[in-house]
């Protein structure tokens, strides 16, 4: 039995990594439930064309769905895209369509074309109270993932551990301090989480050790074992945390949840204090 708590101020994380297939949507979704099971209300921001977050949680994203594509380019409000997703009551989602395939090209011309979901977010979140939003990012440091970086607070970065991990890692860095230093001072690397690690493996392990010799505050303890039912989950619609709450996947993300709360209640005492 884990007792966290909540503090009232919304954390905002985006789930970033140029490369795809390390694990960026699993670790959002599977977050986001473990996280809402904890007790907290969680808003999941679909930012890929591809919707594979929608789809995970159950969310209807069609193209004639409203969906983010509508908030940044159409203005429509944040407030009529939000669903609720059927794995918990304390979990929502704001989906993507493929018609965000076309946003990355439509915002260049748009005004503030770097905080629409800033804005948008805001005044969603001055109406609808969260504790966590958690934003999952395209595999791509274009305009989408710009306005991830400028209405989140907190970069979560999955890394795969596998052979070139590392490698790309210091131009997503890079690009955190350019935001910082243009566009959002608040935005920081908080959390890096290993996935898919293969514990008969040495690589793994070697991938782990230069990990956290480099990052040492940010990985989590919790390490997201490569297993079957984790990539089963999403064609049932679920996260593995609904899909087989048991299983070694289910409990890793549990455990990484569970860090992620703790230190989110660390950091607000720090504040009070
Ligand atoms: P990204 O969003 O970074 O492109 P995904 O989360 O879609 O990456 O993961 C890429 C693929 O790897 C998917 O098919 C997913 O099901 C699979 N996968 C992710 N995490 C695991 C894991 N821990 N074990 C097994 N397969 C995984
Ligand atoms: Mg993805």
């Amino acid at each position: 039995e884990v007792n966290v708590t909540f503090s009232g101020q919304t954390r905002i994380f985006t789930v970033s990594n140029q490369k795809g297939g390390v694990g960026k949507t699993t670790s959002t979704v599977n977050l986001a439930s473990a996280l809402a099971e904890l007790g907290a209300k969680v808003l999941v921001i679909d930012l890929d064309p591809q919707g594979n977050a929608s789809t995970a949680l159950s969310i209807p994203h069609t193209a004639d769905t409203s969906s983010i594509y509508d908030v940044l380019i159409n203005d429509l409000p944040f407030a009529e895209i939000v669903q609720p997703s059927p794995e918990s009551e304390n979990l929502y989602c704001a989906p993507s369509t493929i018609h965000l395939a076309g946003a990355e090209i439509e915002l260049v011309s748009q005004v503030a074309r770097e905080f629409r979901l800033r804005r948008a977010l805001k005044t969603y979140l001055d109406h609808n109270h969260m504790d966590v939003v958690i934003i999952d990012c395209p595999p791509s440091l274009g305009l989408l993932t710009i306005n991830a970086f400028t209405a989140a607070t907190e970069v979560l970065i999955p890394i795969q551990a596998e052979y070139y991990a590392l490698e790309g890692l210091s131009q997503l860095l890079g690009n955190i301090q350019m935001i910082q230093k243009h566009l959002n001072p608040e935005l920081h690397l908080s959390t890096i989480l290993l996935t898919m690690f293969d514990a008969r493996t040495r690589l793994s392990q070697q991938v782990a050790d230069e990990v956290r010799n480099h990052f040492p505050q940010q990985v989590l303890d919790a390490v997201i074992p490569r297993s079957v039912r984790v990539s089963e989950a999403p064609s049932f619609g679920q996260t593995v945390i609904a899909y087989d709450g048991t299983s070694a996947g289910a409990v890793a993300y549990r455990e990484a949840a569970v860090e992620i709360a703790q230190r989110g209640e660390r950091s607000s005492q720090n504040k009070e204090q």
